[in-house]
């Protein structure tokens, strides 16, 4: 059968490319309310958290991706109305959990006896980290999307051929090439079909500023990043799948994307190297650098990752994790800290006069330096001051990952 096409993730993308106000499309939520939509009948768009790309050839598919386990039936209904019954091929674009984690559900759905997995080889190094860093992982989840409890899976289905470079599939007697880039992840891979004229960035492309900086992930590659970008524009491709987000169509508006967000990446590189060849600290970098306002396009905006961790990302990637500044190699811990800063007010009820004058002030940052301290001394006294400091510097922020680490810091 083929689908009617209902669902437009093309219209959607122009609505957002013009601007428009649309409703987060890059959200765990899009995972809830699975969609199809046929690009033409051997290609379909899957859009779920963590988009899935279906390449049909009979009754056999190849995956690019399948997305979060939380929604892997949705997807396996939605295949086999599309006249899915065999798996023959599955593509992970990178490790992620939300690219990754729906393989098995999927896989107990279909025929299986062709299937090969496939993957960079460093993705067996990803979940091999994965497996010692469970804990870690499920919380940074839960602070990053504000769910009820941490949340990772355990185990992972490992790829069963590997490749370094470059790989060639053959399926519906058309070559499917995968491209390794570093990006988002070392081990990721962007995939292009020259019959389907279509390019699968995996999440080099998500609709947003893209998420080289997040704060609580193993190092992401800015520059890098760019560069891949700049080399999938060359493809020229009609159709461009993302890892999150809708698909895009018109070759010139693809190019246009590509290349504007490969320059935005390696202007931030650029110009924080820069910076640090000056000597500064990276706290200076960080006050000091403004991204140009040719940047300010509707799908370059800090509204999932945020601009100021992109800049810590290339701190970290060239110069290590010392700051710069001397008081922070070693740091005191936060009880003798706030214990200093108690003493130095005279008495808590003067720190709490202060702390309450700089609220006034909305001198938030300020504020949360003290506030992190004192309240290792004395929670009680100073939790509803903490509360409204870390809900009032969410309120300012604009990308999820900001303001999941501040509203984490909220206790109501
Ligand atoms: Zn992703």
């Amino acid at each position: 059968m083929s689908t009617d096409n209902i669902y437009d993730p093309i219209q959607i993308s122009n609505e957002f490319l013009s601007g428009q106000e649309i409703s987060n499309q890059v959200s765990i939520e899009q995972g809830f309310n699975v969609e199809i939509f046929e690009v033409s009948k051997n290609l379909s768009f899957i859009k779920n958290f963590g988009n899935v790309a279906v390449f049909k050839y009979g009754t056999k598919a190849l995956l690019i991706d399948t997305g979060m386990a939380i929604s892997s039936n949705q997807v396996v209904k939605i295949l086999k109305q599309w006249g899915i019954e065999e798996i023959e091929y599955i593509i992970y674009t990178h490790g992620h959990v939300d690219h990754v984690s729906g393989t098995d559900i999927i896989l107990n759905a279909f025929k299986t006896d062709l299937l090969k997995i496939v993957s960079h080889e460093k993705v067996v190094e990803r979940f091999d980290r994965y497996k010692k860093t469970i804990g870690y992982n499920g919380i940074i989840n839960q602070r990053q999307f504000g769910l009820p409890t941490p949340v990772f899976p355990e185990d992972f289905r490992y790829p069963d051929i590997t490749y370094q470079d470059t790989f060639e599939i053959n399926f519906n007697d058309s070559v499917i090439n995968l491209i390794h880039g570093k990006g988002e992840t070392d081990d990721a891979t962007y995939v292009y079909s020259s019959k389907e004229d279509a390019i699968f960035t995996g999440d080099f492309f998500i609709w947003s500023l893209p998420n080289a900086g997040n704060p609580s992930k193993a190092q992401r590659y800015v520059g890098s990043w760019g560069e891949v970008l700049s080399d999938i524009s060359k493809y020229n491709a009609e159709y461009l799948f993302p890892g999150h987000g809708p698909l895009i169509k018109g070759k010139k508006i693809i190019k246009e994307i590509l290349l504007n967000t490969s320059d935005c990446l390696l202007w931030i590189e650029e110009n924080v190297l820069k910076l640090m060849n000056q000597g500064n600290s990276l706290r200076d970098i960080q006050n000091k650098i403004r991204l140009p306002d040719k940047y300010n396009l509707p799908y370059l905006l800090s509204s999932y990752d945020d601009f100021t961790f992109l800049v810590n990302s290339v701190w970290r990637q060239y110069g290590g994790w010392y700051s710069g500044i001397p008081s922070e190699l070693k740091p005191p811990s936060l009880f003798e800290m706030g214990c200093a800063y108690i003493n130095m007010a005279g008495s808590n009820e003067n720190l709490v006069l202060f702390l309450k004058s700089l609220l006034s002030d909305k001198k938030y940052k300020e504020a949360s330096v003290i506030i992190d301290s004192v309240s290792a001394v004395e929670p009680d006294i100073y939790q509803d001051l903490k509360n409204l400091i870390y809900s009032s510097l969410s309120d300012e922020e604009s990308s999820l990952m900001a303001k999941g680490i501040y509203n984490f810091n909220v206790d109501m």
